[in-house]
């Protein structure tokens, strides 16, 4: 298996994105809106998170919604507005894609094509993402073993990708007060198996945003190389996700605090 540690020199696991280093001392901290939901709304956040210290921008284009009734995204117009956020803050972004079909016109604009949950078993769209090009943010299916994730994985190492991270994003437990249940076992376990650098979502790993911070810092302490977070600038009218989603505030207070964890255990914000 190409996913194997045994298979590639510690020196050689770093994933660059612009100017974020997966694997790096420094962390890598992604921050953004669940959802791009218009032009103004993706450029005040964006602004919002660099000042804070975000190092990537999230949001959106194309969204996978449980109901095929809930808003699915702005899709073109939304790539669009990301393309103007990176022009403005110089932060590279990260963005889903949802079909095969829309894969170049994704790639074309995201600096990291993220592949999600409920994509991590389309086999198809993932080794077309391993032949886009661009570095592929690949979340953990929520009911999937980590075999299987990293199985997954190795359908876009097979296709000639070999920037790709890992996210452990929540998974599927008996367990209701949260969303998913944030498995950061799966840190350590992934590190010891792979090379790849993981990072940990614990927006979609919790659903409430008071459990955001927290369980970052955690992520952090176990040896995550970085975090995704859910920000907006007015969470409560959130299309998409509100109830997960920080503040610009709470994001800058984070950022302060993960310092300290990152010089706990050898690492920099
Ligand atoms: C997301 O990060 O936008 C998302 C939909 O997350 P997940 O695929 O983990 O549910
Ligand atoms: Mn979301």
């Amino acid at each position: 298996m190409i996913f194997e540690k045994e298979k590639r020199g510690e020196g050689e696991r770093c994933v660059r994105v612009g100017g974020a280093v997966f694997g790096g001392a420094r962390l890598v901290l992604i921050a953004g809106p669940c959802t791009v939901e218009s032009r103004d709304q993706m450029i005040e956040v964006a602004c919002a998170v660099r000042e804070a210290g975000a190092s990537m921008l999230r949001g959106g284009a194309f969204k996978p919604r449980t109901s095929p009734y809930a808003f699915q995204g702005l899709c073109a117009k939304g790539l669009e507005f990301l393309a103007e956020a990176r022009e403005r803050t110089g932060l590279p972004v990260v963005t889903e894609v949802l079909e095969t079909a829309h894969l170049s016109a994704v790639a074309e604009v995201a600096d990291m094509v993220q592949i999600g949950s409920r994509n991590m078993h389309n086999s198809a769209l993932l080794r077309a993402a391993g032949g886009c090009g661009k570095p592929v943010l690949l979340k953990r299916g929520m009911s999937a073993t980590l075999q299987e994730y990293l199985l997954a994985a190795e359908y876009v190492l097979d296709a000639g990708c070999r920037r790709v991270v890992l996210c452990e994003r929540g998974i599927r437990t008996f367990e209701t007060a949260t969303r998913f249940t944030l498995d950061l076992t799966a840190v350590p376990l992934l590190k010891e198996r792979t090379w790849m650098p993981v990072i940990v979502d614990p927006s979609h790993g919790t659903g409430r945003a008071a459990l955001v911070p927290p369980m970052a810092l955690a992520a952090v302490a176990c040896g995550a190389d970085g975090v995704m977070v859910e920000i907006h600038t007015h969470p409560d009218q959130a299309l998409c996700d509100g109830e997960q989603s920080g503040t610009p505030e709470m994001f800058y207070k984070l950022v302060k605090d993960l310092g300290v964890i990152a010089g706990a255990v050898g690492r920099t914000v």
